[in-house]
């Protein structure tokens, strides 16, 4: 039987791997958030996971609504994915020439968002964004490139700028080791202000190479766009001549069969086609897969047909092929519609037991992402922009966060990331989530600012 998460024995084996891993890795952690850094304590170890469920180093069982932040659609280690992988592993590793499989993959993608019409295959979503600005600066010769605050589009330079000091002002860098020359050539907007794209373009147009945007924002907690925001994108993009990257890394293939812009881009929902797309996370089903996409008159200005170059010795690796294949296929609409009644019923059992206790919050949802923005003036007036995420009471998640640990269930271990849930989330593990509500709420209504 699976320990308690509170057991001593368990809580002392994952502190010893804790402390091993920060003796032999920066920070004990291969990617920044999985630190534990924003809600303090030590980082769960992970043995294994199956379905809805994760396990760590000392055999302590959790409901998971991380999901490897996205990729789990079908819950953790789906038989079929599973299988896939197994044989194509058997079939060699990688081969570093073409295959049929990333062929059907490429086809897969379009299939689902026809605007794809030709797709380019790399590992990481860093990858594909970094990829989709080199092409949009080479296809229109321009410079510059507009991002939002509070977008995050992997650790591409030009990517991790921050907000200068005013709109339109050149960005600053976000992280040292970027330098202000790659930080000078973003401009860096607040998110769901078209009147600032506006003056943007005003000012900048000529040199604006492309305007990248999640498809809906998740990396702030989540936040959609206002209705219009990206389709009046697209129409400011299209006048200026600079390109429109729709960021569907997270979003893609997870809210939908078609991503967001399946839920709101299509003619019959609204109608926007961006120039390129990039996808991540699903489309690989838990292996490294990511992609970008889009007409062919821009696709193929990439190497070895165009002038813009990229390449890697990974791209398209088979058996991470398998794994997105295999996913891609299993995902059906069925598969959506589980995913989306999961997050409804547990969106609002997450709001009720705040309710329940008097802690002002609000719950914003995207499709089958959601996340909870805490204090008063994000119950009052929600979640729009970088700024409002900011000023939410994220004191109060820390003890939410560790109340539901406590209990057995894996959040995100920061107020600024989506809720993920997976096909595999049955009706026993959304009821001990549930279960883990209402003493989680209470330590919430408690938590005072550190
Ligand atoms: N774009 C978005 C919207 C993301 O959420 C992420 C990762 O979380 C990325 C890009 C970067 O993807 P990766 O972590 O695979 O490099």
């Amino acid at each position: 039987p699976a320990a308690t998460p509170t057991e001593s024995g368990a809580v002392e084996a994952n502190h010893a791997a804790f402390v091993r891993a920060q003796a032999a890795i920066p920070g004990g952690v291969n990617s920044p958030v999985r630190a534990y850094g924003s809600v303090g304590g030590d980082p769960r170890f992970l043995a294994r996971a199956a379905g809805p469920y994760v396990y760590d180093v000392a055999g302590r069982e959790y409901v998971d609504l991380v999901c490897s932040w996205g990729p789990a659609l079908l819950g953790h280690a789906h038989p079929d994915v599973v299988e896939a992988v197994r044989s194509a592993a058997a079939r060699g590793l990688s081969f570093g020439a073409p295959t049929v499989a990333e062929v059907e993959l490429a086809e897969e993608i379009r299939r689902r968002v026809p605007a794809a019409e030709r797709v380019r295959l790399v590992s990481t979503g860093t990858e594909a964004t970094m990829t989709a600005i080199r092409l949009a600066r080479g296809v229109t010769g321009r410079p510059l490139i507009v991002k939002f605050a509070g977008n995050y589009h992997g650790h591409v330079d030009a990517l991790l700028a921050e907000a200068g000091s005013g709109v339109a002002t050149l960005a600053m860098p976000g992280t040292a080791g970027v330098t202000a020359a790659a930080a000078a050539e973003t401009l860096v907007l607040p998110y769901n202000d078209l009147a600032a794209v506006e003056r943007a373009f005003a000012e900048r147009g000529a040199q604006i190479a492309a305007v990248i945007v999640e498809a809906s924002a998740a990396n702030m907690g989540v936040v959609p766009p206002l209705p219009g925001f990206n389709a009046g994108l697209r129409r400011l993009t299209a006048a200026h001549g600079a390109l429109l990257i729709l960021d569907e890394v997270l979003t893609g293939f997870r809210v939908g069969p078609s991503g967001w812009w399946g839920l709101e881009g299509r003619a019959d929902a609204g109608g926007y086609t961006p120039d390129l797309f990039t996808f991540g996370k699903v489309v690989g089903g838990g292996m490294p897969v990511a992609a970008l996409g889009g007409p062919a008159t821009v696709m193929s200005q990439l190497a070895p047909e165009g002038p813009v170059y990229q390449a890697g010795t990974l791209s398209g690796n088979p058996v991470a092929v398998a794994a997105g294949l295999a996913t891609l296929r299993l995902a059906d609409d069925a598969v959506y519609a589980r995913v989306d009644a999961a997050a409804r019923a547990l969106s609002d059992a997450v709001g009720a037991a705040l309710d329940a206790q008097g802690v002002a919050h609000r719950v914003q949802r995207a499709g089958s992402l959601f996340s909870v923005f805490f204090g008063p003036a994000a119950a009052a007036d929600g979640v729009r922009d970088y700024a409002d995420a900011q000023a939410q009471e994220a004191f109060r998640y820390r003890a939410f966060f560790h109340a539901m640990l406590d209990a057995g269930v894996n959040l995100p271990p920061s107020v600024f990331e989506a809720w993920f849930l997976s096909a595999a989330h049955d009706d026993d593990a959304l009821g001990r989530v549930v279960d883990a509500l209402p003493a989680a709420a209470r330590a919430a209504a408690a938590a005072t600012p550190e």
